[in-house]
């Protein structure tokens, strides 16, 4: 202890803390470790002193605080895991510099239609009754669009119109979604607009809507996404097996399995490793009626949200914006654009370009920008920075804790 009374306790620019009522988190970005203290206010008063944003993570502890055994255990607890110490005063009579490095929005560097990462054209709309069982999926994950309205059809010409818009852009995915479009005449036409960028091209498609023979062969920069659904026909699964074997060797091709319960998991987990199927992965579908297969298999524990040990990048992503949407857009076939499916509509093709309505998104939406901790009840959480961004699913059935931990 130093003969002025007290020391400096700098805590690690790679650290995030977070205080939420009695409770404090500290999360090694780098480490990826973590100290978590329930209901000790010591601590929880240190640490509010710390994260005031003049303080820059440095807080003065007296001779009484730091002979407080919680305290002692505290600063022990720091020292272990590398996340911080305390600075003798007699070094300098100044507080001392710390970096507390803050997450920088690409938006105060870029112009935002450069900022478009992803683009989804729901090439068309289609009432066929296999679909209809899945009539919300495509508001949880990419997948043909169900309507009971009349069927939509989207013009070439719009498609043109939009790739001419990002013709400029660095680098961006765009997927191509709908029912047999791989076998529609035009299909053509979409990956000749695209042929020339280097934009990465994925064709995502209902596995029971492919027509043998199966003629589609990826090129370079196209991927495909089959999507299996159940209950499982003989036909589906003669097709899954044709469609295993005439793209095994092309890694641009993954295999999803829609599931809404259990039993569907342990049976597509057996056509998996039964097929030998590389390249495969679960949709969990929310029909309304499974919120339980959801609590069971998707809903995240504690464990899971250490276990997913977010780095700096990631943790500054979730302070600053929805990683899941940001700098995403959808396109219906009438021309609509949303940022996500789930939130009000951004504007129509025929009356706004592709850089207008990204840019009101930016200015004024609600899908790239929402975060944990203005969603209730994340914003009371302590793992609100810890946690996935806020996904479809939750923003469809506007409740966000997919989770075990606040209810
Ligand atoms: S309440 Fe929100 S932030 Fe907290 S664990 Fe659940 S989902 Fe994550």
């Amino acid at each position: 202890m130093d003969k002025n009374g007290f020391s400096w306790l700098v805590l690690e620019p790679f650290v995030h803390a977070v205080v939420r009522d009695n409770n404090v988190l500290l999360y090694n970005t780098l480490g990826k470790n973590h100290l978590l203290y329930r209901q000790e206010a010591e601590i929880t008063q240190i640490v509010r002193q710390l994260i005031i944003p003049e303080n820059g993570y440095v807080a003065k502890l007296t001779t009484v605080e730091l002979e407080n055994p919680r305290v002692v255990r505290f600063i022990a607890d720091l020292r272990k895991k590398f996340m911080g110490d305390l600075f003798d005063p007699q070094w300098s009579d100044s507080r001392p510099f710390n970096i507390v490095p803050l997450p920088i929005l690409k938006g105060g560097i870029l112009p935002v239609e450069q900022q478009l990462v992803e683009v989804t054209f729901q090439v068309n709309t289609s009432d066929l009754p296999d679909l209809k069982t899945y009539k919300e999926a495509s508001r949880q994950f990419t997948f043909p669009v169900f309507a009971d309205s009349p069927c939509q059809e989207m013009p070439v010409d719009m498609i043109r119109s939009v790739a001419a818009q990002m013709e400029t852009l660095p680098f961006a995915t765009v997927n191509f979604c709908g029912t047999g479009i791989l076998d529609d005449p035009r299909f053509g036409g979409y990956r000749r607009i695209f042929g020339k960028t280097s934009f990465r091209r994925k064709y995502h498609v209902n596995l029971r809507h492919l027509i043998i023979p199966l003629t589609f062969i990826p090129g370079k920069n196209e991927h495909l996404a089959l999507y299996f659904t159940f209950p499982p026909d003989q036909q589906q699964l003669d097709l899954l097996q044709l469609a295993v074997q005439s793209y095994a060797k092309h890694p641009g091709v993954e295999f999803n399995f829609i599931v809404q319960e259990s039993r569907e998991v342990d049976y597509a987990s057996e056509l998996i490793s039964g097929l030998g199927i590389k390249h495969a992965g679960f949709k969990p579908y929310l029909n309304g009626e499974n919120i339980r297969f959801f609590e069971d298999q998707v809903f995240m524990s504690e464990s899971d949200i250490y276990g997913s040990k977010p780095g700096r990048n990631e943790v500054f992503s979730r302070i600053s914006m929805n990683q899941n949407d940001y700098g995403k857009l959808t396109i219906f076939p009438n021309g609509d654009v949303y940022a996500n499916v789930n939130d009000p509509l951004l504007g129509n093709l025929a009356s706004h370009t592709v850089a207008e309505l990204a840019g009101r998104e930016h200015e004024t939406g609600i899908s790239w920008k929402r975060r944990r901790m203005d969603v209730e009840p994340c914003s009371h959480c302590l793992y609100q920075f810890l946690c996935p961004p806020v996904s479809s699913y939750e923003i469809m059935t506007r409740r966000f804790n997919f989770c075990h931990i606040l209810r």
